[in-house]
């Protein structure tokens, strides 16, 4: 069985062109359904990549105690948030799912055992974004979850294992946010352009970093004092930021765009490798 899915994944995938690796800030989950400069460069996006065979998507809010991929034809679409409006419930983003390509990111990494999941779906670190994106869902999306156990520098060579991909038409990306401190944000300035002193020395630091190419420093989040100690004081928000850069070759280069603070405390900076 594994093998006949296998063999049709090869013959539906042919190598491509190498697709760029994004890392996108989601932000708050209304961003899904409202207009602002953000969601406007994920719409650019869209239509200025070639169109992927798929997404595999690594989201912020899937968490897991070892490593999962959703492998199920139909993922469905997961509201994991409370207190929005129910035009945010409502928001249903139907893209299919890819057994073809969970079973080749099970095959592809050695580092682990990737366990096929047919429960989880989309959560709002994917379909918020990923809509803007492809607004008719006709893009198949797999994610794969953060193991919440391991340090960064296993989840930096984790998605180094995952470059192949990006030779099969796959487009990898990574949601979260860079400077993520909930309990800091000045609710009264969440759409004003406002960021702590500390964030903003901790956004100078990070883009420094991604910009030379600085990935080690970025790795040891965790040695770089008290302004990446306030960024960054759960990991899940930054981690898929790692999987983004470690799939960056010499030949890419990195651009900077959505590169603003929001709320004081958060960061919407996203990145393109290509
Ligand atoms: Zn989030």
């Amino acid at each position: 069985m594994q093998l006949k899915d296998l063999e049709k994944w090869n013959k539906n995938l042919p190598n491509t062109n190498k697709m760029p690796v994004l890392f996108l800030g989601h932000g708050s989950p209304m961003n899904a359904i409202e207009e602002n400069e953000f969601v406007n460069e994920f719409r650019r996006l869209g239509q200025e990549l070639v169109t992927p065979q798929a997404i595999l998507c690594i989201s912020a809010h899937w968490e897991t105690s070892g490593t999962c991929i959703t492998a199920m034809n139909h993922p469905q679409t997961i509201h994991d948030f409370g207190g929005f409006p129910q035009a945010l419930f409502d928001v249903q983003y139907p893209a299919p799912g890819s057994p073809e390509l969970a079973l080749e990111t099970q095959k592809l990494v050695t580092g682990t055992a990737v366990h096929l999941d047919d429960k989880w779906g989309l959560d709002h670190g994917s379909w918020s974004v990923i809509r803007h994106m492809y607004p008719e869902a006709n893009v198949p999306v797999v994610q794969m979850s953060i193991d919440y156990t391991k340090p960064a520098q296993y989840h930096y060579d984790l998605a180094k294992e995952l470059a192949a991909l990006r030779n099969k038409g796959v487009l990898i990306v990574g949601s979260g946010n860079m400077i993520h401190n909930l309990r800091r944000v000045a609710w009264d300035k969440l759409n004003a352009p406002f960021a702590y002193d500390w964030a903003l020395e901790a956004r100078e630091k990070m883009n420094t970093a991604i910009l030379t190419h600085d990935h080690q420093t970025l790795i040891d989040f965790k040695k770089q004092g008290t302004a990446f100690d306030l960024s960054i004081p759960t990991p899940e928000h930054y981690l898929p930021l790692l999987y983004a850069l470690a799939l960056q070759d010499d030949h890419d280069e990195v651009q900077l765009f959505n590169d603003e603070p929001v709320g004081g405390s958060l960061s919407m900076t996203s990145l393109k490798i290509a």
